[in-house]
């Protein structure tokens, strides 16, 4: 028999909040069956925003709330290599392209589109998508620019990536946390126009980092916040490139903030450790998150 296996997977830029909370104890709850295994992975790579400290956070809240996971966490900052390898092979296969327009460059790109008259894409976030332009880029000319040290990003090529699908791409979306009925869901990856799949100085993107790492730790049972939904598409798409196996998807309900907007870390009265101090216990917490 194969272990049912979930994963928490929190990104230590901030203070853990009630959201947190509610994905953390859900992957707990729907763990909790004999024989099936909550994982937990530190989503840090990107080294400029993530700290110790906010890791160290993040432990303390989650052994606080009751969450027990299989030692040691996983930790992505200290598998880069294993990153490199994969985004060779999206390299060799001219899968990716290095992007170099800055961010300036991009919004004054599409404002003189939109000036013409023409709407310019939007991804499901509400972010233009990147203007393509760099793939018509000659090898030479490509080589030239890093050679020059010009800043750039690895970029999927969504369109040459699509192309290679042998047929229509789709995942598997349990309806509710109980897993008794699923339904399949359209990946729609080209939503996001050419993803960034890994930067100049870090081998890997969010996207990438999350399929290598699913399929090496073998989850199968991907439990996240209904704000991650749209982007199963992008992952699926890698999953396929890569031949990695694809995981069974639960996108649970979002916890609000009172003026009815998703929490942020920058939303301090939400944050774990402020609710703590406050003197909120444990089950308070659940009884907030609806658990
Ligand atoms: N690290 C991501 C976050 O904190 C979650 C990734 C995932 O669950 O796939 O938003």
């Amino acid at each position: 028999m194969t272990l049912l296996t979930f994963r928490f997977a929190p990104s230590p830029n901030g203070e853990l909040h009630l959201g947190h909370a509610y994905s953390a104890l859900l992957n707990q709850q729907m763990a909790a069956r004999a024989g099936r295994r909550l994982l937990l992975r530190i989503e840090d790579i990107d080294i400029t925003r993530c700290t110790p400290e906010f890791e160290a956070g993040i432990f303390s809240d989650l052994k606080w709330l009751g969450l027990g996971w299989e030692e040691p966490a996983r930790r992505q900052s200290e598998h880069f290599s294993e990153y490199k390898a994969v985004l060779d092979r999206l390299i060799a296969e001219e899968l990716v392209y290095p992007a170099f327009m800055s961010r300036g460059e991009i919004r004054a790109f599409i404002v003189e589109t939109e000036k013409r008259g023409r709407d310019w894409p939007r991804d499901p976030d509400g972010v233009p998508l990147y203007p393509s332009l760099d793939k018509a880029l000659s090898m030479k000319e490509r080589e030239r620019r890093i050679a020059e040290n010009i800043p750039f990003a690895w970029r999927l090529d969504v369109e040459a990536a699509m192309a290679r699908m042998p047929g229509a791409l789709s995942w598997v979306e349990f309806a509710d946390e109980t897993m008794a009925a699923t339904h399949t869901v359209e990946a729609k990856p080209q939503a996001w126009g050419d993803v960034i799949v890994a930067r100049r100085d870090i081998p890997t993107s969010y996207h990438l980092a999350v399929v290598v790492d699913d399929a090496l730790q073998q989850v199968s049972h991907v439990v996240r916040g209904q704000d991650l939904y749209a982007a199963t598409g992008v992952q699926r798409l890698l999953q396929q490139l890569l031949g990695l196996p694809p995981p069974l998807y639960f996108h649970h309900r979002l916890i609000l903030g009172p003026d009815g907007r998703k929490l942020s870390k920058s939303l301090k009265d939400t944050g774990l450790a402020v609710l703590r101090q406050a003197g909120m216990s444990p089950q308070d917490v659940r009884r907030l998150v609806g658990l």
